[in-house]
């Protein structure tokens, strides 16, 4: 591994340190299952050294012009670009998707950091005619304060700049703690910040104990905000911490998004989307499609043509020149997907190719199809986060809508048709906050990223991002 942006150390209150106790934790790499190196192992202590450090750098980033704060996350994203290589080599070493896949997530990254910039210099607010002749109402925008973020592994840069780039924009601060599989990418962003001159303790990263953090985090009335990626399960905790500072959250959860091949769709089109909206990341990624659902007519077509193109992927380690779908994060997140493929068997599934137990590596599964998948299978209800498609069949649009809404879930839906009519209904009576026809790239900056039900809260991108790390003032100005 390369090692120019490798930081063994966590950057915190100004400096880059060790943990108090001198403890560290491994990271391995999914691949290989070798030690990449080891972290600090941090807990409260540090949290609360952090959350000072980052109450005393607010007032000045506040304070900053916007444009100078522009400047700053344009320099930081250019940075990010011009060290592409190098962050794609240390995120698949630690995450274990393919290099490919690797560099763009981080130019997705780097996007939102781009995107930002730009969304600092638009922070408005608005005068309101006022009630009476010597009355004004004055709106304004502020930051919010000193903001943190606890992320995921499944994309170790992106899921920290779409919440770091909004926060520095409005002239917040962040600590950021990264997943235990991924926090070398996060601390290379961290290094990054500093050469780009974003001012010591804007954005700080602490590894280490989860809930020690976390319960620092969210017993601080400093910090005004949390925004968490993740499993709903882990949501739903922090959800309730937030309860005791009244804090504001962004809370983007798991998915279980549906994909619908209507009667008169493009099976070649269709085909396409789905490899992309299964197979990204291994199938780890909460917008991957969890369960097909194809028109009776259409399902021997679509199955066939996503078992053709399946067969083709290249599977191995993401390093490796021409690989398409690497391993899973973890042995148990390999163990899971195969005893949901078991599951749905024994209920009556049938597999139309994958296999379970790869040559290549405990963390590894070939992609695998199974069709006649119904509801009382496991797989229709838990987020598979893995290489598996799951194909089941419908009459109506009526029952295909049913069977797509039938989840707690409500992040991301797809679906293909050539109808226009249907284009715009389906869209609308699908339960989720982000819908996809006849395409399936959710990824970019531009969009107001983010899920209802029990996927979460609040947006991330788009215009609605910034707004997150804003407070609203009504001023009542008597003249
Ligand atoms: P996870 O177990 O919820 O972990 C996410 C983060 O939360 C990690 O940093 C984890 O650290 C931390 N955490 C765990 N327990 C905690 C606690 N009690 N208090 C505070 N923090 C805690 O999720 P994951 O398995 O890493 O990620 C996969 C999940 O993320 C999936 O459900 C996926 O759908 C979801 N996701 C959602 C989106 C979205 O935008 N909606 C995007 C990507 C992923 P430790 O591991 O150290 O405990």
């Amino acid at each position: 591994m390369t090692a120019l942006l490798i930081n063994r150390k966590n950057y915190f209150a100004g400096a880059w340190q060790t943990s108090d106790s001198g403890r560290t934790f491994g990271v391995l790499n999914p691949a290989t299952g070798g030690l990449i190196g080891e972290v600090p192992d941090c807990s409260e202590a540090e949290t609360n050294r952090a959350i000072r450090s980052a109450q005393l750098a607010l007032p000045a980033w506040r304070a900053m012009a916007a444009d100078e704060r522009s400047r700053k996350l344009k320099k930081f994203n250019q940075l990010i670009i011009e060290n592409r290589k190098e962050l794609s080599q240390i995120l698949t070493t630690e995450q274990g998707k393919p290099l490919a896949e690797a560099e763009r997530e981080i130019l997705y990254a780097a996007s939102f950091v781009e995107w930002f910039a730009e969304e600092a210099r638009r922070v408005y607010g608005r005068t309101v005619p006022g009630p009476t002749p010597e009355r004004r109402i004055i709106v304004t925008k502020q930051a919010l304060g000193v903001c943190a973020a606890i992320t995921p592994w499944n994309f170790p840069c992106a899921m920290i700049t779409r919440k770091l780039a909004a926060a520095l924009a409005a002239g917040c601060t962040m600590i950021v703690k990264p997943a235990p599989e991924t926090p070398f990418s996060a601390l290379a962003l961290a290094e990054l910040a500093l050469r780009a001159e974003i001012p010591p303790s804007v954005f700080q990263v602490i590894t280490g104990d989860a809930e020690k953090i976390a319960s620092a985090l969210m017993s601080s009335t400093s910090v005004r905000k949390l925004s968490f990626t993740g499993s709903t399960e882990v949501g739903k905790i922090l959800i309730r911490q937030s309860a005791q500072t009244v804090k504001r959250l962004t809370v983007e959860l798991g998915g279980n998004a549906p994909f619908i091949v209507f009667e008169d769709a493009d099976i070649g089109k269709a085909v396409k989307g789905a490899m992309f909206a299964k197979y990204r990341n291994a199938g780890q990624t909460c917008v991957c499609v969890n369960r097909f659902i194809v028109h009776e007519s259409r399902v021997e077509e679509f199955a066939a043509g996503l078992c053709s193109a399946s067969s083709a992927l290249k599977v191995g380690n993401g390093l490796d020149s021409g690989v398409e779908v690497g391993p899973l994060i973890s042995i148990e997140a390999a163990d899971k997907v195969r005893a949901l493929i078991e599951d749905a068997l024994s209920n009556g599934a049938k597999r139309l190719s994958g296999e379970n137990i790869s040559a290549i590596g405990p963390c590894f599964i070939h992609p695998t199809i199974l069709s006649g998948v119904n509801k009382s299978m496991r797989l229709w209800n838990e987020e598979i986060f893995g290489p598996l498609c799951a194909i089941s069949s419908f009459k109506t649009e009526e029952q295909a809508l049913e069977l797509a809404n039938d989840t707690e879930y409500g992040l991301a839906s797809y679906f293909y048709t050539k109808d226009l009519s249907r284009a715009f209904r389906v869209a609308e009576a699908l339960e989720s906050g982000c819908v996809a026809v006849n395409d399936t790239v959710f990824a970019f900056p531009q969009g107001p990223f983010g899920g209802m039900k029990q996927s979460g809260y609040g947006k991330e991108g788009g215009q609605e991002g910034i707004e997150e790390y804003l407070t609203t003032k009504y001023v009542m100005m008597a003249v």
